[in-house]
């Protein structure tokens, strides 16, 4: 073997990857996130960005990285437990433990790295986790990777987590070994369905069987609840759940993934995770200007912020639903469009942005095959003139639009 024959053969691996419509490649942004975004020399209407409240390019937050740097450097020099655990990461903790009103916080340098790291400190081979089918690849790749015994219930069907729960109690230690324990974990706001776990049922069903859950609120945090802390604090169930963990890359619009809970918890993963321990520390920038984040989604403007994203959503989801679309229930900023074939849904991602207006194609892997559709996600960001362009455009696909699965 040499390199010619690696070439050829991921070669012929990338047009098996064609031949099916899931070819990717990377689109290059000349601008800052903001509502419009300059792609391939044309400025296009972004309706894409996990940047929820319109915050990645705030002054506040770029002044909070730039002070960070003029003080504390570009880079953080080693991991936390070396001599990388720099001020600004205490803060940000600080700030992260008040925002969710739990006892302490974590940072990793990024949402990924926190559900590896938990997920695989907390449970072993001996144990059992159990996910919603629809979970995040990073907490899917988590529970694989901790070699606990993996089951999977159908999207929020919570009679289906019930016959699993009642299984996984019934399991025995294998001998000398301690009591298996049981880690639900789901998201909050499911990432590519825009819809919503019944946090309330799960903390029932983990409390009757003496599991444990972990709760995701990437797509949560910053626009649920009356602080905007998230669903947790939405349904009121925030201090029954065992781990919350979220990105601060989303609503946040900085970069990095915490844990929230228990100082136990939080000691324990100071320990234990591994993602944690055996990475550098995120930039001092980073977490600076996360911690901004935190302080304006908690003011006024954060506030008013939350209020404009709700009433674009609203707007959007009722012109959708007149025309046709099919929804779910409950309302977030993210609304996905079922377009079904794979190739049908990149055609129309194209026709799309001959218009003017960028939403991506979302296609297996990220969602199951035939499941391909538009992700529209909406920002604090967006005008009413944006929207009304929105509207007008989608008005004008053909009709190709499917059932939710
Ligand atoms: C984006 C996302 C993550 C990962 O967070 P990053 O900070 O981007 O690594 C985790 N879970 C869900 C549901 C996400 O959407």
């Amino acid at each position: 073997m040499n390199v010619s024959d690696f070439t050829s053969e991921l070669r012929e691996r990338l047009e098996a990857i064609k031949a099916q419509d899931l070819y990717r490649e990377l689109r290059r942004v000349d601008s800052a996130q903001e509502p419009r975004l300059e792609l391939g020399g044309k400025s296009l209407l972004n309706f894409s960005s996990n940047d929820y409240l319109g915050l990645a390019n705030h002054p506040a937050l770029k002044e909070a990285a730039v002070k960070a740097i003029e003080r504390f450097g570009a880079g953080s020099g080693a991991s936390r437990l070396i001599c990388g655990s720099l001020a600004p990461h205490h803060e940000l903790e600080a700030a992260l433990a008040n925002f969710k009103q739990t006892e302490a916080a974590l940072s990793f340098s990024s949402g990924y790295m926190a559900a590896v790291g938990t997920i695989c400190a907390i449970a072993g081979k001996e144990d059992i986790v159990v996910i919603d089918k629809l979970v995040h690849a990073c907490i899917i790749d988590a529970a694989r990777l901790s070699g606990a015994k993996l089951r999977v219930y159908p999207h929020n069907d919570l009679n289906a987590l019930q016959e699993i729960l009642h299984w996984a109690a019934r399991q025995e230690p294998t001998s000398g070994k301690r009591r298996p324990h049981t880690l639900i974990v789901t998201e909050s706001v499911f990432s590519m369905d825009g819809d919503v776990a019944p946090l309330r049922e799960l903390v029932e069903l983990k409390e009757k069987f003496g599991a444990w859950l972990m709760v995701d609120e990437a797509h949560a945090t910053g626009i649920f609840g009356r602080n905007r802390c998230g669903l947790a604090e939405e349904m009121k169930v925030a201090d029954k759940i065992e781990i919350q963990m979220g990105t601060l890359g989303k609503a946040l619009g900085a970069s990095g993934g915490y844990i929230c809970g228990s100082k136990m918890l939080i000691e324990y993963l100071i320990n234990r995770a591994r993602t944690f321990i055996f990475s550098t520390a995120p930039v001092p920038a980073a977490a600076a200007a996360a911690r901004a984040g935190i302080e304006l989604v908690q003011s006024g403007e954060g506030e008013a912020r939350g209020h404009r994203l709700w009433a674009g959503i609203n707007q959007v989801e009722d012109a959708l639903i007149k025309s046709g679309w099919d929804l779910p229930g409950v309302r977030s900023a993210i609304i996905p469009l079922m377009i079904g074939e794979e190739a049908q849904a990149v055609a129309t991602t194209l026709m799309l942005r001959e218009q003017g207006i960028f939403i991506p194609a979302i296609r297996y892997p990220t969602v199951a095959r035939g499941e391909a559709r538009l992700r529209l996600t909406l920002t604090a960001g967006h005008t009413a003139e944006d929207i009304a362009t929105l509207l007008a455009a989608l008005a004008k696909l053909p009709p190709t639009k499917c059932a939710r699965p």
